[in-house]
């Protein structure tokens, strides 16, 4: 089946008569036979699915399994894996990566609270550092996992998914592919091993939940099952409910935000408060040819540079009236931010810099809104911000 097919009906069977998934809300079930819920319990310790029915939310919930089913479908993956947020996603990743040896590579750059995350030593960690095309030298035998991010956040470079995989020499590849949704882009058919969302974004799709998931194999599934347990990064049930309907119009979602963003990203190429449109679909976005090859469209996610720097990108947050100045992405409206000054505030000047993640930077997310509409709102504020710079 095709992606809007999968979308719309994936995670959906054994429902009976009803329409819809019920949402099963039990922190305990009942347990009369003690034999089956051991054996039970000891399935679930070793990171599989219950053997029987579930025994405690922690360790399993039908609502989120069916979620995660459907999300596994989409991506191509055997399994999916849910967490609370996105950042519970890679915590997890990383702990489960840390059963199998303690060296990461990570390929900048990256969302920012993954990047803090990983520079914190919190983990305990030993990180390298890489560019997409400097991975295969970072590689040793201590090595677990390589994490990269296509299209990265927030400067939308695109990574070549397939060449990480290969400098990778059989290490497992992690790709973030929350800006790509498996709507526009599927890692695993490019030889990842795990693909990573926050559902947080396009998936949960009107900024009302948290989440975070990944697809994966059945072998990293158990991991990243064990370290949930463990750790108890659930995925709470409503908001599974929330997410699995979020597939059912992600693909009509992605599609119409990035032809919006297609329009816009034009717009702004010539317009005088615009330095550099940072777009996949505009002209040097793609320098590698990915488009049509690993991702099937630029996305809606567009990053500008403005010629009047700071002052320039707080008068246009400060102006925008429709556009919402807020981080996060994906949502139903239109939403305006500074990287600099929020998502990657805490990321060190010098990966700043060489990341081009520059003070006159603001990153849209492009809604759902006419276009027309967001386009007059987004002049007006970068108008605005030519006068006072003049
Ligand atoms: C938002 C985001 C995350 C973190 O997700 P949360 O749900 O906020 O914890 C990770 N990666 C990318 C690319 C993101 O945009």
């Amino acid at each position: 089946m095709r992606d809007d097919t999968l979308g719309v009906h994936a995670g959906r069977g054994g429902l009976g008569q009803a329409h819809v998934p019920p949402i099963d809300l039990s922190t305990t079930y009942k347990t009369p036979d003690l034999d089956a819920a051991t054996q039970s319990i000891d399935h679930m310790a070793a990171g599989k699915n219950p053997s029987g029915g579930s025994i405690y939310q922690r360790l399993h919930n039908p609502t989120v399994a069916r979620f995660e089913q459907a999300l596994a479908a989409l991506e191509g993956a055997e399994q999916a894996v849910s967490f609370a947020s996105g950042m519970a996603a890679v915590t997890g990743a990383l702990l489960a990566a840390k059963m199998v040896g303690s060296h990461i590579v990570a390929v900048r750059p990256l969302y920012g609270g993954t990047d803090h995350l990983l520079c914190s030593g919190l983990l305990g960690l030993d990180v390298s550092w890489a560019t997409a095309d400097t991975v295969a030298q970072h590689i040793g035998p201590d090595t677990s996992l390589v994490i990269c991010e296509t299209p990265a956040n927030p400067t939308l470079q695109l990574v070549d998914i397939g060449a990480v995989v290969e400098q990778a020499q059989g290490v497992p590849v992690m790709v973030d592919s929350t800006f790509a949704t498996p709507i526009l882009q599927k890692p695993l058919e490019h030889g990842a091993c795990l693909v990573l969302h926050s559902g947080t974004k396009f998936i949960g799709g009107h900024g009302d939940v948290m989440a975070g998931v990944i697809g994966c194999d059945g072998v990293w599934a158990d991991r990243l099952r064990q370290v949930r347990i463990l750790t108890g990064a659930n995925l709470h049930p409503m908001a599974a409910y929330t997410l699995h309907r979020g597939l059912q119009t992600l693909g009509l979602r992605v599609r119409a935000a990035q032809d919006n963003a297609q329009r816009l990203s034009a717009w702004l190429q010539s317009h005088p408060s615009v330095a550099r449109v940072r777009y996949p679909g505009a002209p040097g976005g793609d320098p590698l040819g990915l488009i049509g090859r690993q991702l099937k469209g630029p996305g809606s996610l567009v990053a500008v540079d403005l010629v009047g720097g700071y002052e320039a990108a707080r008068s246009v947050m400060a102006a925008v009236q429709l556009i919402t100045p807020a981080v996060s992405l994906g949502s139903c409206d239109t939403l305006i931010q500074h990287p600099a000054g929020l998502t990657h505030r805490i990321v060190g000047e010098a990966a700043k810099d060489a990341s081009g993640i520059g003070p006159g930077l603001l990153r849209l997310s492009v809604g759902l809104e006419d276009v027309d509409d967001i386009w007059a709102d987004l002049s007006m504020a970068l108008q605005k911000a030519l006068v006072r710079a003049a």
